[in-house]
Parts: structure tokens; C-alpha cells; sequence
């Protein structure tokens, strides 16, 4: 009885030492595309001076420059997150040198954890692509659909489905990929019911709807895919991306912006409750990088409005926050590189 007493009590010290120790068993990283301060300071500023990003106490600031220019795109941006890797503009998994780099979610594959992909805009387009293809022209849709097939990615929702069946070279990957186990669904309704397997969510023939034509899409398939992943013994690598935050800041439209960052945040919010309840899933939120140049002279923190000035109708070089939750986060501190995340990652899951 007292060998027992004593066996359990250390169990549970050693429980604790780990847990101070900072190593998660899973890993969630939300992007969002073109989410500088200035992008989240709309939504909080519009959303009555909050939002859930702030439970996250841990911020520190991410340089994203790239290989080939101060101003990154998607393409190298998503790349040095994924792959820890400076490559050039419009690249996609390879460094600047065109070899293929292995990103943090093929890392996570190979040491047998669950792995996923949910964006709010094509599963092909840029960012999403970066954690699971390998190309130098982030315009190669069908071929990053391809690279879909090459990896046992167990769940990934988001648009494109038209370079995975109307395809230049014939093949139909929606049939190959349900010869591979896939639970094929193309509504966010079929998505939602499926609680284990391996799933691919095609919602849309290309690209998915702006806000608010989309929905709950992006929170509800990022909990979707979370439940699914969650079968998972040995943990889980989750990448989430809120896309359209970048569209809407290339159109310059504050409104748009404000509309984008909420639906995001509130996928952030419903991780960090996962999160909270569960005590053993790192949460990262940060960006490529800042679109737009967007700043606010004035405003009014009662009202929820302020004055929006764009500085150009592309991204900028400017440094993004990254905020972190759960064991491991007080690493995301500081001023630090975009390249270091996936370092970071890799070695708080000991890939
Ligand atoms: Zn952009």
C-alpha cells in the first residue's frame, strides 16, 4: 500500500516536472495570412477592445524577410514557417537552392503523429501548400495536389477541389485518394460528422467564399479535424490557416479585414479552449507576414471604429507578433526569425 502510495506520488511529481518542462504532445500553428498588428487591432478595436488572441501571454515579434527580398510572399513566407527554411519569393518546400526541405508536418508524419491542414482558402494555395508540397512555383496547383498523395496526412479541409479532379493530366486524386482510406466529404456538414479516419474536405470547387459567405468553415472544421486527430495516442500536428485576411488587406478594405480576423479569432478561441482543457497542446498564432502598410490615425475605442490608411496594395516587410499558449510557449518570446518556429516545434515534440 505505502509502495503504492509512494509509486503514484512520483508518478504524478514526474507528471509535474514535464509539464514545467514545457514539452507538448500536441502542436496547434494558426496562420494568419497578412495578420499584422495592425489587422489584429482592427478586429479587437471593432469587437468591443477584445479578443480571444489576448488569453495567450506569451508574444514576441517574427522578422520575415526572405531569401530573395525584404518583402516576402506566401510562398517563401509559409516555407521558412513550415520548412525552417530562407528560400526564395513564390517558392514553395524547397530552399533558395531548389532542394526539396521536409516541413515540421512531415517531420510530425514520420514520428507517427497525426497530422492535418485546414485553410480558408484552397488547400493548393500558398501557405498550405508550404507544409506539404515541394515546388518552385507556388502557381503549380495540380502538381501540390499531387504532393497531397505522396504524404499520409490524415486530415486536410479547404478549397481547390477542381485541381484534384479536372486536371491536365487526367488522373482523378479524389479516386485515388479514397482508394487510399480517404473519407472524401464536400460539405462542412460531412466534414463534421466524421470522427476518425482519414479525411479530405473539398468544400469548394476553387477557392472558398469571403466572410461572411463562408460561415463557420474555418472554426468548425479546424474542431473537426482537432477531434479527429485527437485519436491519436502519440499527439498531433495541426496547421490552421485564416487566408483571406491577406485578400482582404490587398483590397485595402478595413471592413473586409475586420471581418476575416474575427472568424479567425474565434478559431483561435476555440483551440485555446481545447487547449485550456486538455493542458498538453502547444497553441502558436502568427503570420507570413503584414499586407497592406495598414494603420490607424484615428479612432474610437467606444465606438469600435477607427480611420484605416493603407500604405500599398501588397504586403510589406514589417516584423508580425507571434502569441503562444500552453507548455512550450515562454520559447516564442523576443524578437525572433520566422525559420525558428519549425526549429522550435521540431524540438518541443522531439521530432
Ligand atoms: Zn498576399
Amino acid at each position: 500500500m505505502k509502495k503504492l502510495l509512494v509509486l503514484s506520488l512520483s508518478v504524478m511529481l514526474f507528471s509535474l516536472t514535464v509539464l514545467a518542462q514545457g514539452k507538448p504532445k500536441n502542436v496547434v500553428l494558426l496562420i494568419g495570412d497578412g495578420m499584422g498588428l495592425a489587422q489584429i487591432y482592427a478586429g479587437m478595436v471593432a469587437n468591443g477592445n477584445k479578443l480571444q488572441l489576448e488569453r495567450c501571454k506569451n508574444v514576441g515579434f517574427v522578422k520575415t524577410y526572405s531569401a530573395s527580398h525584404f518583402t516576402t510572399d506566401s510562398g517563401a513566407g509559409g516555407t521558412a514557417l513550415a520548412c525552417g527554411v530562407k528560400t526564395k519569393n513564390g517558392m514553395i518546400g524547397m530552399n533558395a537552392d531548389s532542394v526539396a526541405v521536409h516541413s515540421i508536418l512531415e517531420l510530425a508524419e514520420k514520428n507517427s503523429l497525426a497530422t492535418g491542414i485546414v485553410s480558408a482558402c484552397a488547400v493548393t494555395h500558398a501557405t498550405p501548400a508550404s507544409f506539404i508540397a515541394h515546388v518552385n512555383n507556388r502557381n503549380m496547383y495540380e502538381e501540390i495536389a499531387t504532393d497531397y498523395l505522396k504524404t499520409d496526412i490524415d486530415v486536410f479541409v479547404g478549397g481547390g477541389r477542381k485541381y484534384f479532379e479536372e486536371r491536365a493530366d487526367n488522373r482523378n486524386l479524389i479516386d485515388e485518394l479514397k482508394a487510399k482510406n480517404y473519407q472524401v466529404a464536400y460539405t462542412i456538414d460531412d466534414v463534421k460528422a466524421i470522427k476518425s479516419g482519414k479525411l479530405a474536405g473539398l468544400l469548394y470547387e476553387d477557392q472558398n467564399p469571403a466572410m461572411p459567405e463562408r460561415g463557420k468553415m474555418l472554426p468548425d472544421a479546424t474542431m473537426a479535424a482537432i477531434e479527429i486527430l485527437d485519436n491519436n495516442k502519440k499527439g498531433f500536428f495541426l496547421m490552421v490557416e485564416g487566408s483571406q485576411i491577406d485578400w482582404a488587406s490587398h483590397d485595402n478594405d478595413a471592413a473586409q479585414v475586420v471581418k476575416e480576423v474575427l472568424d479567425f479569432d474565434e478559431t483561435v478561441g476555440r483551440v485555446l479552449d481545447y487547449a485550456q482543457k486538455h493542458g498538453n497542446t502547444l497553441v502558436i498564432i502568427t503570420a507570413d507576414h503584414e499586407t497592406g502598410g495598414l494603420t490607424f490615425p484615428t479612432g474610437n475605442i467606444k465606438a469600435g471604429t477607427f480611420d484605416a490608411a493603407f500604405t500599398t496594395k501588397g504586403h510589406t516587410g514589417i516584423p508580425v507578433p507571434v502569441f503562444a499558449f500552453g507548455p512550450g510557449a515562454d520559447k516564442f518570446g523576443g524578437f525572433i526569425e520566422n525559420i525558428s518556429i519549425k526549429a522550435k516545434i521540431e524540438k518541443l515534440l522531439r521530432l
